[in-house]
This record gives structure tokens, C-alpha cells and sequence, in this order.
């Protein structure tokens, strides 16, 4: 920053105020979601989704309070490590993962939500036992069973969720979706609530290994439906930083 031309900073100055602004918003709406939904506004966490987000902005929100971010891209997520503010933040992996990236995660990141296969959790569970340690998960869901998506079909969770649990050093902690874009509001709500059904029963089971901690859906155009259908953490990008193209042309 010492560096930093009059025009830069001006625009950044711009950007902070923006985010401060937009995270005031989301966390009312999300409040509002809560108490609709039967819980109190600090039973849901805000994730906020990084991708295309400078270092200095997404720092800039860890200082206004936000504890939790996420990057869907492994190598911008390394670019990026080593700038973020982690001593108050944690840092999740959020996008499609393939088994050779798992290494520049595993015992970078607090979680890994993004998990679909048995192959990859082995994986997880083989380098984090490697290092000593134990990496947290969610299952990601293919809820609206499109085709080139990310995430286990649903029909297939309990044989994966199975799986999973005998894996010594990984622990599944919630699951994670992404309903299809763009669908109108009463499909996403029908995803939505499929989700914390399937949420609800898997917490039932009490399956070793396996807690149902986090129900990981919504994102900008949606998370005040995801919070009233039962997900207590929403990952937010757009409606927190503003389009992906900002400050370009
Ligand atoms: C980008 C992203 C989000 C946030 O999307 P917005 O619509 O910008 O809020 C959430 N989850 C994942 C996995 C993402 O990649």
C-alpha cells in the first residue's frame, strides 16, 4: 500500500465504504431469515466467497467482522495465502477440487467444502494424516442432478457418507450444495429444503465421524431462502464485494 497512486486509493477507499455498506445489508437480511426460520442471527455464519476479490478488500471486510472466507480456485487461493488476514479468519475451499491440489490445502485451509468422491477424501485423509493433523469436510451434493456438476448425487450420499466416516483423519462436518442457477424461486426452495431433509437424517443416524454441524447453501440471489429451508452457513460473493468485474472494463 505504500506505494499506491491518489486514483488507487481513492477507489479502494470507494470499494471499502461499499463493503461495509453491502455486509450491513446481508447481515440484516440474514438476521431477518434467522428469526423467521425459528433461530437466533448468530446461529447462521457468513462465509464470504473471495474469487476475483484483491487481498486488501477481502481484508478490509475481516476487519468490519468477517470471520469466515472461501476460495473456489486452488491456485489463486495459494497466490493469495500468505496476505490474508488469518489470525482472525478462516479460510475454507469452496470450489471443485481435483485429488492432485489437495496437497497445497491440507493444513492450509480450516475446511474443505467441497468434498464428492471417496478417491478425494482418501486423498484428504492420506496428507492430513501425513502432517498430523485431521481436515474438516463438508459432502457436496449434487442436488439438482445436473450433468457437469460438482457433488455426489443424493441417491448416493449414504454409501459415500459411509465411506467417508472409516477415513482415520478426516471428520465430515455438514454438507454443502449449489442448486441449479437461475431456477425459479419455488425450485431453489424445493432443493433447499431436500437438502436440510437430507441434513436432518444423516444427523439422526449419529454415524461415527460424521456430525451434522453445517448445512452449507445459499449465495447472493438466494441466501434468505436458504437460511428460512434450514442452512446455517451461506456463502456470499457478489452482494458483499459487488460483480466480479469490478473496477474493470
Ligand atoms: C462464487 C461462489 C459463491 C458466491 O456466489 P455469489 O453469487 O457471487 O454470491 C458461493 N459458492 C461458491 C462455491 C462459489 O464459487
Amino acid at each position: 500500500m505504500i506505494y499506491m497512486t491518489e486514483k488507487l486509493s481513492s477507489e479502494l477507499e470507494k470499494r471499502f465504504a461499499d463493503v461495509e455498506e453491502n455486509l450491513k445489508v446481508i447481515r440484516e437480511r440474514m438476521a431477518e431469515a434467522a428469526v423467521r426460520s425459528g433461530r437466533k442471527p448468530g446461529d447462521i455464519t457468513l462465509l464470504a466467497a473471495t474469487k476475483t476479490v484483491p487481498v486488501e478488500v477481502i481484508n478490509h471486510s475481516i476487519e468490519l467482522g468477517v470471520d469466515h472466507i472461501g476460495e473456489n480456485r486452488v491456485q489463486e487461493l495459494t497466490e493469495k495465502y500468505d496476505a490474508y488476514r488469518l489470525d482472525r479468519c478462516e479460510l475454507h475451499f469452496i470450489g471443485h477440487l481435483q485429488k492432485n491440489k489437495v496437497k497445497y490445502l491440507v493444513g492450509r485451509v480450516a475446511m474443505i467444502q467441497s468434498v464428492d468422491s471417496e478417491k478425494l477424501a482418501q486423498e484428504i485423509s492420506r496428507l492430513s494424516e501425513k502432517k498430523n493433523l485431521s481436515t474438516d469436510i463438508l459432502v457436496e451434493v449434487n442436488i439438482g442432478k445436473e450433468e457437469n456438476k460438482s457433488g455426489v448425487l443424493p441417491e448416493r450420499l449414504p454409501e459415500l457418507l459411509e465411506a467417508v466416516s472409516s477415513l482415520p483423519s478426516i471428520r465430515v462436518r455438514g454438507l454443502m450444495a449449489i442448486p441449479p442457477a437461475g431456477a425459479p424461486e419455488a425450485e431453489t426452495m424445493h432443493y433447499f429444503s431436500k437438502m436440510n431433509e437430507y441434513f436432518v437424517d444423516t444427523k439422526s443416524k449419529r454415524m461415527d465421524n460424521v456430525a451434522m454441524d453445517y448445512l452449507s447453501m445459499g449465495m447472493s440471489a438466494d441466501y434468505a431462502l436458504a437460511i428460512r429451508a434450514g442452512a446455517n452457513l451461506v456463502r456470499i460473493g457478489t452482494a458483499l464485494y459487488g460483480p466480479r468485474n469490478y473496477g474493470k472494463n
